[in-house]
């Protein structure tokens, strides 16, 4: 499979399909004069494993939503930019190895080695509806997924707290379910400077206690 470089005879190909997807719905970033925006480049697949077509098969919100998203202006980008657009966003890659060890395990045993969750969820579509926890006012979606993405990579790299496993894992060492995580956002900053902050904070435990037998 692969961007559809040179088509040839492939997609005449038993079960080979096409699937088109706009990179901005996986998080490709780019800088033009204005900023930072997203990049929609639109990109053609083609591929035989259906779970990979499944996942690549995302567009660009900003055709059917009241609140779009900017998108780069690539005849402005600097070279820093340029450079950027050469590479796949992380979530889009995630996608296409999910796909495949998905489509792999239906077709043969597979293990489980790239058990990789999406949980750098770049993809500011996500997190539309995210209001601060202090002040109610609705967050900015890019912020938003940037601040899940910084604290993710806090909680692995520095201090290694924080790895996937499936629940039935957990079940089995502890005798008991997960302890729900729930995110907590908040703008340090104010509106015209805006620091959004996302910790990942456990959820409140005292309702799940026991209740005690003494009087
Ligand atoms: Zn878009």
């Amino acid at each position: 499979m692969g961007p559809m470089d040179g088509e040839g005879e492939v997609l005449d190909m038993e079960g080979v399909v096409t699937v088109d997807c706009d990179q901005c719905a996986f998080g490709l970033w780019c800088t033009d004069c204005l900023g930072e925006a997203l990049v929609k480049k639109p990109t053609k697949w083609m591929t035989n494993a259906k779970e990979i077509a499944a996942r690549l098969d995302r567009k660009c919100v900003n055709e059917k939503k009241e609140e779009k998203h900017r998108l780069c202006d690539l005849l402005k980008l600097d070279k820093k930019g340029m450079r950027v657009i050469e590479r796949y966003p992380v979530a889009l890659v995630n996608a296409v190895l999910k796909g495949l060890r998905t489509e792999l395990n239906s077709t043969l045993e597979a293990g489980s080695h790239v058990d990789e969750p999406d949980v750098w969820q770049t993809h500011p579509e996500y997190y539309e509806n995210i209001y601060d926890a202090n002040s109610g006012t609705k967050l900015d979606a890019g912020l938003v997924a940037k601040g899940r993405e910084a604290e993710m990579d806090f909680l692995q790299n520095d201090l290694g707290a924080w790895s996937y496993d499936k629940i039935e894992n957990c079940v089995q060492e502890t005798g008991k379910q997960p302890i729900p995580m729930t995110w907590v956002d908040i703008n340090k900053g104010d509106d015209m400077r805006p620091n959004v902050r996302c910790r990942l904070c456990v959820q409140e435990t005292r309702s799940r206690r026991r209740p005690r037998m003494r009087r």
